[in-house]
């Protein structure tokens, strides 16, 4: 049995990354941890674990952590994993440039696990759209993306990934051809750049649409998550990858395809 924390476990992935682990024949939840001032402390939850914000001695008692937080308190648990040497996988989003700096540096020492998005749908998506750029050279491209209300940071990380390999295909950094925002007078468009617009509204666990527009046609390419099971069955299947594995900083592709 492989033993797995979960930070953020109150949160609404980490219940269903619980009932992930809950499901799963090969792991167990050894702790589930939250911040301390949170209304449920000290409640059960899944298996009879009790919620917690002891981080030391959840990572005591587990062979790797899962955690779907928030940026700085992802950085406070990369800490206690590196003087712990537990494993870690990380969906938490929103990081700053020095945080993701941060987070490599920390993987010379730790194995990391780290994706804006670990459903296998969105990584099929990513692969197809790199393809798809390549053999469309000079048509424009726009990602599109709607999240639930209650998203904290826009774009969303998966939104930002698939810009990234969208700009990489087309050997161009992101940052020298993203467009967050028009607005106004904006006269045409640059046929080189990388539109990614953000909507927010209802309950959507995370929609994603690539446009990829020429004369006369469009490419659609779009992923639906129609829940929260899919990233928590792949922050699972990353967890069960990474124990053993040497210290490192790796992505979806590592755990689908190694
Ligand atoms: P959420 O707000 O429901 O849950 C976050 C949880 O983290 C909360 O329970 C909060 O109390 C907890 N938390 C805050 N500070 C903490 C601390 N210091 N110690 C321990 N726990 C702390 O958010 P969510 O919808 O579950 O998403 C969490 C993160 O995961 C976001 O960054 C989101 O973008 C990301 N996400 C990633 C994927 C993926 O596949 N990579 C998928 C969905 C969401």
């Amino acid at each position: 049995m492989i033993r797995v924390a979960v930070y953020g476990a109150a949160g609404r992935m980490g219940a269903h990354v619980l009932e992930a682990l809950e499901r799963a024949a090969d792991t167990t939840l050894s702790a589930a941890v939250d911040r301390a001032d949170h209304p449920r402390q000290g409640q059960a939850l899944s298996g009879g674990v009790q919620l917690s914000a002891d981080v030391e001695a959840a990572l005591d008692g587990s062979d790797v952590v899962i955690d779907f937080s928030l940026p700085d308190a992802s950085l406070a648990l990369l800490q206690s994993a590196q003087l712990r040497k537990v494993p870690l996988v990380t969906a938490t989003t929103g990081f700053t440039p020095d945080q993701l700096a941060q987070i490599r540096s920390a993987t010379r020492t730790l194995p990391i696990v780290m994706a804006p998005n670990f459903s296998l749908g969105v990584y099929a998506l990513l692969e197809l759209v790199s393809r798809a750029v390549q053999l469309l050279p000079d048509y424009e491209i726009e990602v599109l993306e709607l999240h639930h209300s209650a998203k904290v940071d826009a774009p969303s990380g998966t939104a930002l990934r698939i810009a990234e390999a969208a700009a990489a295909a087309r050997a161009r950094k992101l940052e020298d051809v993203a467009v967050y925002h028009r607005e106004g007078n904006t006269g045409p468009r640059d046929p080189d750049a990388i539109g990614i617009q953000t909507l927010r509204a209802g309950s959507s666990a995370g929609e994603h649409t690539v446009f990829i527009a020429g004369q006369g046609e469009r490419l659609e390419l779009t992923h639906r998550a129609q829940s929260r099971d899919g990233f928590a069955l792949g922050a699972v299947r990353a967890a069960r990858w990474v124990v053993g594995k040497p210290a490192g900083l790796y992505g979806m592709r590592d755990v689908i395809e190694s």
